[in-house]
């Protein structure tokens, strides 16, 4: 069969990415000001990379033998099957293009990703032939579990809801088919890459999938992929690094695991593997600063990591409460963030604003702790309760918004009870003063810039 991806994404000045929270997207409008449209096209620019659900679908079929095409641009290439990605912030311009898409082929097509869970009757009635399948679930799963029965007859002959609970083995999945996406950036208009690791080829890749934490209050990954972590073997892990370094050239890697270091016992045996490979990677990986010690900050030094995300959200005890968040005292974080930059590795903290318990003058508070904490990058959302979490649930009767696609964690989408839209705005203008401190100036911006340059 030929099964062709289309993974769209609307026109926007600002990065979309179907990637990042947990496959729900994100949209980095950073504010209103000159300097923010200045982060929006640095951003946009730097950064993007397809949703890690259709990386390992396109894979997995190809190793049933089917053909696989990627595309971020709507094609009709007469397919046997179209595969769309969704996610909640590109939803509406997902619902034209199958309408849009229907009007030039009979062909089936199967939509796939978290979202569409949430919008199911949308994407089905967006379809006026009703051709239209959606995997509920994993799709990787999904088509891997099924391997012997996929062909057109079996497809056609599914429920328009597939309801697929199951969680794979990660370790049984072929290697994300990121060549296929290598290959259609030469008549892609969007490019895989990740700057601030450098300038070599850049990829995503995950070591586990699951979050226990009890911020599951607000954030997707433990309600998408659940509280159970499922873990890769670490020499699978590695092996698929060197795969991609071999072919494609790629070395820089950012780790879409929700919590890199969740076991300490883990994340040593990955990066000791790294260590032993020999090979040069730059990585970057998104943790919790209370699990990383001495000992693991040596191992992730030696193995390449340059980037570490992590959560700080608020600077205030009583708001971080609000959300169910539990953080370090705010003397640690200040410490243990300037101690690992000294160290040579880039932190970028990451903050939310307008949180349940916060108000104009705390959500200032947290700029300036940013501002004095310091790090590499700073990273300012607007709190947002996604679909599936249970802060949607609580914040429905207060939701105020025309498109799903303004659920970008950048706007404001709640009537927030002590914070109006416009402060919210303002408040993420003044987050986009965080990069022309002098001190940031002097303290961080040469090595984020040797490493754009050098690496
Ligand atoms: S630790 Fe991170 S990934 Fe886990 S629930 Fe909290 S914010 Fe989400």
């Amino acid at each position: 069969m030929k099964i062709t991806f289309l993974d769209i994404y609307r026109k926007s000045k600002y990065k979309i990415s179907k990637n990042t929270n947990a496959g729900m997207g994100t949209a980095n409008n950073y504010g209103t000001n000159l300097l923010a449209k200045a982060q929006n096209i640095l951003i946009k620019n730097s950064i993007h990379y397809p949703p890690q659900n259709c990386l390992y679908s396109m894979a997995v079929l190809r190793k049933q033998g089917n053909e696989v095409i990627y595309s971020d641009k709507l094609i009709n290439n007469n397919s046997d099957i179209y595969i769309f990605t969704t996610s909640i912030v590109n939803h509406e311009t997902e619902i034209e293009s199958i309408s849009e898409l229907r009007k030039l082929t009979e062909s089936l097509f199967i939509v796939i990703g978290p979202f569409a869970e949430c919008a199911t009757e949308k994407y089905l009635q967006a379809d006026n032939s009703n051709n239209t399948k959606i995997i509920i679930g994993e799709p990787e799963g999904f088509f891997f579990i099924n391997s012997k029965n996929i062909n057109l007859n079996f497809l056609n002959n599914l429920p328009n809801k597939v309801i697929f609970k199951d969680m794979v083995d990660l370790d049984s999945l072929p290697f994300p088919a990121w060549d296929l996406v290598f290959e259609s950036s030469k008549t892609n208009s969007i490019k895989s890459n990740m700057r601030f690791l450098g300038n070599s080829n850049s990829v995503t890749i995950e070591a586990q999938r699951g979050c226990p934490y009890s911020c599951s209050y607000y954030c997707c990954y433990p309600n998408i992929q659940g509280k159970k972590i499922r873990f890769r073997s670490a020499l699978n892990v590695v092996n698929e690094m060197i795969h991609h370094k071999k072919t494609l050239n790629a070395k820089n890697f950012t780790f879409r695991d929700p919590v890199f270091s969740i076991s300490k016992r883990h994340v040593e045996a990955i990066l000791n593997e790294i260590i032993k490979s020999k090979e040069k990677f730059n990585i970057c990986i998104e943790t919790q600063l209370k699990d990383i010690d001495d000992e693991m900050l040596l191992l992730m030094k030696n193995a390449g990591v340059k980037l570490i995300y992590i959560g700080v959200e608020s600077s205030e005890k009583e708001v971080l409460d609000s959300a169910k968040r539990k953080n370090l005292e705010n003397k640690t974080i200040f410490e243990k963030v300037n101690y690992i930059e000294k160290m040579g590795i880039m932190i970028k903290c990451n903050y939310i604003l307008c949180l349940p318990g916060d108000n104009y003058t705390t959500a200032k508070k947290t700029i300036n702790f940013a501002k004095k904490i310091n790090s590499s990058f700073a990273q300012f959302t607007i709190f947002t309760p996604m679909p599936k979490t249970p802060a949607w649930l609580e914040y429905f009767p207060k939701l105020n918004f025309d498109r799903f696609e303004e659920f970008t964690m950048w706007d404001l989408v709640i009537n927030h009870d002590r914070i109006t839209k416009e402060q919210s705005i303002k408040l993420k203008n003044k987050a986009a003063y965080y990069y022309t401190s002098l001190r940031y100036i002097f303290t961080r911006l040469p090595r984020v810039l040797q490493n754009i340059i050098f690496n």
